[in-house]
């Protein structure tokens, strides 16, 4: 009698779990096909580099790639098979591709002829304009070590073209960089190695995207050999460690960095381009792009913008308690972070948007939005755009008129200026264009063969 009654109890807790498990794989997977709808509708699932490419025959939906993620939610479980729900946020470490079971999933660019975010490279990293090179994330290919074995590659690549090293009396350098993340810093140090004549330029500061990165954000970095200091002896760093790195580096080996100029063209032929900067022309006989994929901070171009209180990224909210600052932007970043800020203490947070309602963000963000508002904890000024920024207030142009508020800072989250418009321009050729071409050539033979006497048109000749 006992034994049946132990034995009851054990297939009772048995039966328990088994349905919580189901329970909470259900709640799950209801919640992933949740996020990838919500996803897609704002273009978030798309990635933007490399990613997991899943073979959906050989996916046994277990879901380990999912836990794997230390990004944790670019995959997802959607009608029992892995999918990307977040593919903006894939950096490809590559832990979901170890991790799967069944080796399903490797990482890569996809079929580059669909994409068109993605140069056209040659194996070194030249760009179909001749002179013109792409090092780094720009490439499609993320994480920090990627970046330093290219910014190496290419520059080795350079220095095998020979040609005249020292900077003539036309001043045209051997090489201008353009970003100093990973990339740009690691092809200036290896330049610098090579003897080449050399620039780097940088709208931003040494660092790259490291610099945007939250205060303490624990950064993995794959074994990296940075040229000319070696190995790094760790895998993890935090941010402001690799800055500290960063600067040593800039220091220790003399790098010429100029910070500030935003490069805003590439003219000229092989052997003497034009780097066009915001603060003036530079020469080169080869031009490096290592601009990462994030580009430029989109501006507002109004009066006062330049003033230092005003920021294009939040990165150490709890650094503006007890501030009056003005958020502008009605994405997702700009209400993130006027959500975080305004849980900082004493923190005064107006969110100002140039449409009067939050659309096309996550419903998770609209409803804590909304909450905070009716609240009282967060200004929510729909339908204004910034006018004037000053030293210890701003002006808004509202639907009824100006709006002044006191404000000791601006952080503006309006998107960024991706930086394929740029390349385009200076002529780089896209894996799309190749669709592109083919979609144009069929276009151009049907529009031949719908008109009089073109082939297929029914029309003979004699
Ligand atoms: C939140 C986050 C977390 C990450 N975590 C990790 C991690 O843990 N481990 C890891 O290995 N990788 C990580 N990554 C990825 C890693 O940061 C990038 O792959 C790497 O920084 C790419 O280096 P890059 O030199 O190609 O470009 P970037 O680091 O993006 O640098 C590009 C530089 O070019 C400059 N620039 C751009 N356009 C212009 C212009 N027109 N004129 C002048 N300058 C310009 C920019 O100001 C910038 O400084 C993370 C990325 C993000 C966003």
């Amino acid at each position: 009698m006992e034994s049946t009654i132990i034995w009851l109890v054990v297939f009772g807790i048995l039966i328990l779990s088994v349905l919580l498990y189901v329970r909470q794989f259900r709640g799950r997977r209801s919640s992933d096909q949740e996020r990838l709808r919500q996803n897609r509708e704002s273009g978030m699932d798309r990635p933007t580099g490399q990613y997991p490419l899943i073979d959906a025959g050989a996916c046994i939906g277990c879901g380990t790639c999912v836990s794997a993620c230390p990004e944790h939610d670019v995959l997802g479980i959607v009608m029992g098979r892995a999918v990307v729900i977040n593919g903006a946020r894939c950096i490809g470490h590559g832990k979901c591709a170890e991790a799967c079971p069944v080796g399903a999933i490797r990482i890569g660019l996809g079929d580059i002829t669909k994409r068109d975010d993605i140069p056209v490279l040659s194996p070194e990293g030249q760009t179909s304009v001749p002179g013109v090179w792409i090092a780094g994330e720009l490439s499609g290919f993320a994480l920090i070590n990627n970046a330093v074995a290219q910014g190496r590659k290419v520059i080795e690549a350079i220095a095998a073209t020979g040609g005249p090293r020292e900077v003539g009396p036309s001043g045209v350098l051997d090489v201008v960089i353009v970003g100093a993340g990973p990339a740009g810093m690691s092809a200036g140090l290896v330049a610098g190695e090579l003897g080449l004549s050399c620039v780097i330029l940088d709208q931003q500061g040494a660092g790259g995207t490291i610099l945007q990165y939250p205060r303490r954000k624990l950064v993995m970095v794959q074994p990296v050999e940075f040229p000319r200091m070696g190995r790094l002896p760790r895998h993890e760093y935090l941010k402001e460690e690799l800055l500290d790195i960063w600067e040593g580096l800039h220091r220790d080996y003399g790098l010429d960095i100029r910070i500030g100029p935003r490069v805003t063209g590439v003219k000229g032929k092989k052997g003497d381009l034009t780097v066009e900067t915001t603060t003036g022309n530079w020469r080169a006989r080869h031009v490096v792009l290592a601009l990462g994929r994030r580009g430029s901070p989109r501006r507002l171009n109004v009066a006062g913008e330049d003033l230092s209180k005003v920021a294009y990224q939040l990165v150490d909210a709890e650094a503006y308690k007890g501030r009056r600052v003005l958020v502008v932007g009605g994405g997702d970043s700009a209400v993130e972070a006027a959500m975080g800020l305004a849980h900082q203490d004493g923190c005064e947070v107006t969110l100002s948007y140039r449409k009067p309602e939050l659309m096309r963000i996550k419903q998770r963000n609209s409803e804590r939005a909304e909450a905070m508002i009716a609240a009282g904890h967060l200004d929510f000024r729909g339908g204004t755009n910034v006018k004037t920024i000053l030293a210890d207030r701003v002006v808004l142009d509202g639907p009824t008129g100006p709006i002044v508020l006191p404000n000791d800072e601006v952080f503006i989250l309006a998107g960024g200026v991706p930086p394929f418009a740029f390349l385009r321009e200076i002529g780089v050729a896209f894996g799309g264009d190749q669709r592109d071409a083919e979609r144009v050539a069929a276009a151009m033979a049907a529009k031949a063969a719908a008109a009089p006497g073109g082939v297929g048109s029914g029309a003979q000749t004699a």
